[in-house]
């Protein structure tokens, strides 16, 4: 097939050109310091926001898990891989945010894609935050329905997006949004989304155990219910995997016609085992809160004024470069500082707004955040 062989060449040597060429670098580690090739970094690019992942009591969880139930679950969720450490997750999740049902999935991107596709039909209309996840947008793409996207965060151009749409909708945002870190205006999107007979589908990635009462997430926070609410496990939780809560109907829907559900193996029952414990964690730490609002405090006192670092309310705090070989420029500096920040580039964000994304975690020290507030004020002018 040499016209599939020259189509990669083209499309990888034009990303090297464009300075955009991505790879994965190994690493292991040990809490918040990353080790490669012979150095080690503190880790400011994880998305592990309560430090759990490497939370001896959470190891110790899994490892229990996996005496108690082995290795894998051996099947779907229909066939014979749904296990009682799945069922008791499912019932944890419900009571502790508040739904009829909860449905679990191997990742947040299965989940995302499961909701969409089985819910979408050919005349409704989908209404998407132009920043929401790639999960959200591929799915909506591939979806019958029509897309429609509004201005990030802009609830009057959702409120004319919802006047040229006569067809049924569903509206889907992020709770926290990943690059900027900067929440959805909830309140205002749902009741929009009432007046409008719309259902509200809420992703929260990364505000389920760090926003809200015992980490409960952005819904809470902001005071609202939405009407489905995916969580997943691969950032707070510390672990890996995702669950959609919903009503008792809408569930039972899901587990009829989710292909991603229907026709994948369930997660190993000792790692739902583990996400019990993960999930008691995060709604006993509220002292991992603290500590997160704390650090974020002192990161803001500390870099410099004039610095394009975004003030948030959530561990991710965005560092605006602008072009992508200044913001890799920047992201190399630190590293030779001791500092591990990853360069996001486009496609990932907007042209133009290529930028470091520093996450706090509950896992670092002040040490460690004064030690990348000097960093950056040090090479940001170079
Ligand atoms: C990470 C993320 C996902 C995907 O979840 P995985 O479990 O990593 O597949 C979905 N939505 C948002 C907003 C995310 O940040």
């Amino acid at each position: 097939m040499p016209h599939f062989k020259q189509r990669i060449q083209q499309a990888l040597s034009e990303r090297k050109a464009q300075g955009l060429y991505r790879q994965c670098t190994s690493l292991s580690r040990s809490q918040q310091v990353v080790d490669c090739q012979g150095s080690s970094f503190v880790n400011f690019s994880s998305n592990d926001y309560l430090g759990l992942a490497q939370d001896p009591e959470l190891v110790a969880a899994w490892q229990q898990g996996l005496s108690l139930y082995g290795a894998g679950s051996g099947a779907s969720p229909l066939v014979t891989g749904f296990h009682t450490a799945h069922h008791e997750l499912e019932a944890q999740l419900t009571d502790w945010l508040g739904y009829e049902r909860a449905l679990l999935f191997s990742s947040g991107f299965s989940a995302n894609q499961a909701v969409l596709f089985t819910l979408l039909e050919k005349d409704d209309v989908l209404i998407q935050d132009k920043l929401n996840h790639a999960s959200l947008m591929e799915a909506g793409m591939l979806s019958p329905a029509t897309m429609r996207r509004f201005a990030h965060n802009d609830t009057a151009a959702l409120h004319r997006t919802f006047q040229r749409s006569e067809a049924s909708s569903l509206v889907v945002t992020e709770g926290v949004f990943s690059m900027d870190g900067d929440l959805s205006p909830l309140a205002e999107i749902k009741s929009l989304c009432t007046r409008y007979g719309s259902w509200l589908v809420v992703d929260d990635a990364h505000g389920c155990g760090v926003l809200g009462e015992q980490g409960k997430g952005s819904c809470e926070h902001a005071g609202v219910k939405a009407d489905i609410l995916i969580v997943t496990f691969g950032k707070a939780f510390g672990l890996q995997g995702a669950a959609v809560l919903c009503s008792e109907d809408t569930a039972d829907y899901l587990v009829q016609f989710a292909r991603h559900f229907i026709y994948s193996t369930a997660m190993p029952p000792a790692q739902a085992y583990t996400l019990s414990k993960a999930c008691s964690m995060i709604q006993q730490g509220g002292w991992r809160r603290e500590k997160l609002l704390e650090l974020s405090e002192l990161l803001s006192e500390r870099v410099e004024s004039g610095i394009d670092l975004r003030a948030t309310s959530t561990p991710i705090k965005p560092l605006i470069i602008g072009g992508s070989e200044k913001a890799v420029a920047v992201s190399l500096a630190l590293k030779e500082r001791g500092l591990w920040v990853s360069a996001i580039r486009p496609p990932t964000v907007p042209v133009n707004s290529a930028r470091l994304r520093i996450t706090l975690t509950a896992a670092h020290s002040r040490a460690d955040v004064e030690k990348l507030a000097t960093g950056i004020n040090e090479v940001i002018h170079d």
